[in-house]
């Protein structure tokens, strides 16, 4: 049955029911899906499965707001979108459970930080017009750079951060003058169609509809001829799908995909100061972060207490639902991830590394529980060293020669993030400037910000996230030459 119901009060419980929102409306399904409560294995509500139609119809809402919101004075768009934050702010406490409950995370520590970032973002970008530049004034002529919007943005986002990594998108995308439509993980839909219907009781119709469904949305969208840029967040392997179904349309491309960021902890770093802080960096979010610590490199002068201190950090950290407050490891997100991170728990057994702590699934438990995991000095050729886990698993490797730590970390395909950790700062900031990633740390991680350039090297990205760099790739650059 498809209907439409009235958006004057978005407020639903969680099991549902929850709409697709497309042209200013809140839209039914005729087909629908299970979502699931990670920390149970129970599902959770059902999400609406989107038809090829739908999705059709979005597109179109989409690319008919654009005539209009493409018109609009920045001041205009920011003033929609400090809206939007205002009305995001007044269901952050129901997003955030709402994330908790579908992704797993815990809600104190990281739901709603996550709620709160994204919201703060959207207030910060309202605030950021691309200015023109003038490149050139002569006797004769001035020329000026503009800033154009592109038209119609899909955006592609994944189930690690889906309000965050969805918001990330929308607002840069909205500012500048494009209007979007939002396809969220199918794993982790309804904190999404909730922003997206909140969306429509305050921006203009078409500006922003997400359309949830099955993965065969993505090559829609990707393929689709009035979608003038794809802005995906996921791995790489479907990254490189989107790459090939974006050439036949020339779409502009923002892709943000996998990593096996590399910590280093350099020979003169004050390590027991630090264990906290590389903990959450490797096992934050159960390990799923695109900038997680996924190799961590030790001075082999103190290795051995180095893991002793990890684990028995480790071992205070509760492992559970994210609702429970003590809790500050929550499941992994799904089913697929559950059975892929164990695939790297066989091959350590089967390769008989030497196992710190965890290494084993409670066979019993219900929900998406992998426990807390350290491998103490695997080889350096290893699976959980050369590929992304993407889970609570963190190898601890020992190294003697700082030169070739570098090489090893920058031996990957991926390039996305990384850190450098010791007491001389500008030692340790000589070895920063030798790791071929987009993004590194020294002496700290995971600091992100509106105005902090963001994006990966080799396979892990094309483009660049925030920053007026970041902005700019949600237009065209448009050349004006003026004979004075
Ligand atoms: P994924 O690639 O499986 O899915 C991402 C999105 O792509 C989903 O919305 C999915 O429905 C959609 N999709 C699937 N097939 C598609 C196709 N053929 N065409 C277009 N879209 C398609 O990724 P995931 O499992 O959701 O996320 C985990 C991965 O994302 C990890 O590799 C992680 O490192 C990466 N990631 C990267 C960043 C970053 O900023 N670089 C951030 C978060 C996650």
């Amino acid at each position: 049955m498809r209907d439409t119901i009235d958006n004057s009060n978005p407020t639903a419980t969680f099991s549902g029911p929850y709409y697709l929102s497309i042209a200013g409306k809140l839209v039914g399904t005729e087909a629908s899906f299970d979502v699931f409560n990670p920390a149970t294995g129970a599902v959770l509500a059902q999400a609406p499965a989107a038809s090829a139609e739908q999705m059709e119809e979005a597109i179109a809402a989409a690319k008919k707001a654009f005539r209009h919101w493409s018109q609009l004075e920045h001041a205009q768009r920011r003033a929609y979108l400090v809206a939007y934050a205002d009305a995001l702010q007044a269901h952050r406490d129901e997003l955030a459970r709402l994330l908790t409950l579908e992704q797993g995370k815990p809600l104190k520590t990281m739901a709603e930080p996550e709620v709160d970032q994204a919201i703060s973002w959207m207030r910060q970008i309202a605030d950021r017009p691309i200015p023109v530049e003038i490149v050139e004034e002569t006797d004769s002529h001035i020329v000026e750079l503009h800033h154009t919007p592109l038209g119609v943005v899909g955006a592609i986002a994944p189930w690690n951060f889906p309000v965050l990594l969805s918001l990330w998108k929308v607002a840069p995308a909205l500012i500048a003058g494009n209007t979007m439509v939002l396809k969220p993980s199918p794993f982790t839909p309804l904190t999404s169609l909730r922003f997206g219907q909140i969306a429509q009781s305050v921006l203009p119709p078409g500006v922003l509809s997400v359309v949830s469904g099955g993965n065969e949305l993505g090559p829609q969208m990707t393929a689709h001829p009035d979608i003038a840029k794809i802005s995906f967040t996921g791995s790489t392997e479907t990254g490189k799908h989107v790459i090939r179904a974006a050439a036949g349309t020339v779409k502009r491309l923002t892709l943000e995909m996998g990593g096996n960021d590399a910590a280093i902890v350099l020979p003169d770093a004050d390590w027991e100061s630090i264990v906290p802080q590389l903990f959450w960096g490797a096992i934050g979010n159960s390990g799923q972060w695109c900038v997680g610590i996924k190799r961590l490199y030790v001075h082999r002068s103190f290795q051995p207490q180095f893991v002793q201190a990890f684990v028995d950090y480790a071992r205070r950290q509760k492992l559970g639902d994210g609702l429970d407050p003590e809790v500050g490891v929550g499941p992994v997100q799904n089913k697929m991830q559950f059975d892929k991170v164990r695939t790297f728990l066989d091959d350590i057994k089967a390769n008989g590394y030497k196992v710190a702590l965890g290494g084993e699934v409670d066979e019993g438990r219900p929900g998406y529980f992998i426990p807390v995991t350290v491998v103490d000095n695997p080889p350096e050729n290893s699976k959980i060293v050369q590929e992304e886990q993407f889970g609570p698993i963190v190898p601890i490797i020992a190294y003697d020669d700082v030169e070739d730590v570098i090489e090893r970390a920058n031996d990957s395909p991926f390039g996305l993030g990384g850190s450098v950790w010791g007491r001389d700062t500008k030692a340790a900031v000589a070895v920063a400037n030798r790791l071929e990633t987009g993004m590194v740390w020294v002496n700290e991680i995971h600091t992100q910000g509106v105005d902090i350039p963001f994006g990966g090297h080799k396979q892990s990205g094309l483009g660049t996230e925030h920053g007026l760099e970041g902005r700019q790739l949600f237009t065209n650059p448009k050349t004006v030459l003026i004979r004075k």
